[in-house]
């Protein structure tokens, strides 16, 4: 199997990773305000054009496959009438979890900027080096903890807020080094 490709030092379109993370920041922040888990992705094609932006809608839509990576994935493909991505990048703000690396490697993405890592879940770095394994037939690159300060502080304000709002004080998932996101 090829080796992981190098990310480039930007994406088209955007002046930086950082500014393409601002758009999916004001996507995590709908999420927040729909009472959603505030996580938001777009998809960047070749040239620099937003495909489709997207948030977590799982509760909203009562489906455990609605993470912000599937649907901005959906919408894309829909809007380009295939289903495959050849070299769009996906920029979300969470690290993404095993099924979204699966969608990344159907949809043959040729790149994942992404913000917090995610300790509890994620697939591509901090559970588990899903760009490498062996058995996968496509390669991406990946750029991790951009603007991960700004993406995990608006996860642990959501769950502080839940558990005040229950009467509960445990600590914040990302301080105990996970996030419950699901
Ligand atoms: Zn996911």
């Amino acid at each position: 199997m090829a080796e992981i490709p190098q990310p480039p030092p930007a994406l088209p379109g955007f002046a930086s990773f950082e500014a393409a993370m601002d758009q999916a920041l004001a996507e995590a922040r709908s999420a927040q305000s729909r009472g959603e888990v505030p996580v938001g992705a777009l998809l960047v094609s070749d040239k620099g054009v937003v495909l489709a932006a997207a948030h977590n809608a799982p509760i909203g839509a009562s489906d455990p496959t609605a993470h912000a990576e599937i649907l901005a994935i959906r919408r894309a493909c829909a809007a380009a009438g295939n289903y495959r991505l050849v070299g769009a990048v996906l920029v979300v703000t969470l690290e993404p979890c095993l099924m979204c690396l699966g969608a990344i490697v159907q949809a043959r993405l040729a790149g994942v900027v992404f913000g917090a890592a995610d300790p509890k879940s994620g697939a591509l770095s901090s559970c588990l080096d899903g760009p490498a394994l062996p058995f996968l037939n496509h390669r991406f690159w990946t750029v991790g903890g951009v603007k991960a300060e700004a993406c995990g502080a608006l996860l642990s304000d959501f769950f502080r807020n839940r558990r005040s709002a229950a009467g509960e004080e445990p600590p914040c998932p990302l301080d105990a080094g996970r996030i419950d996101r699901y």
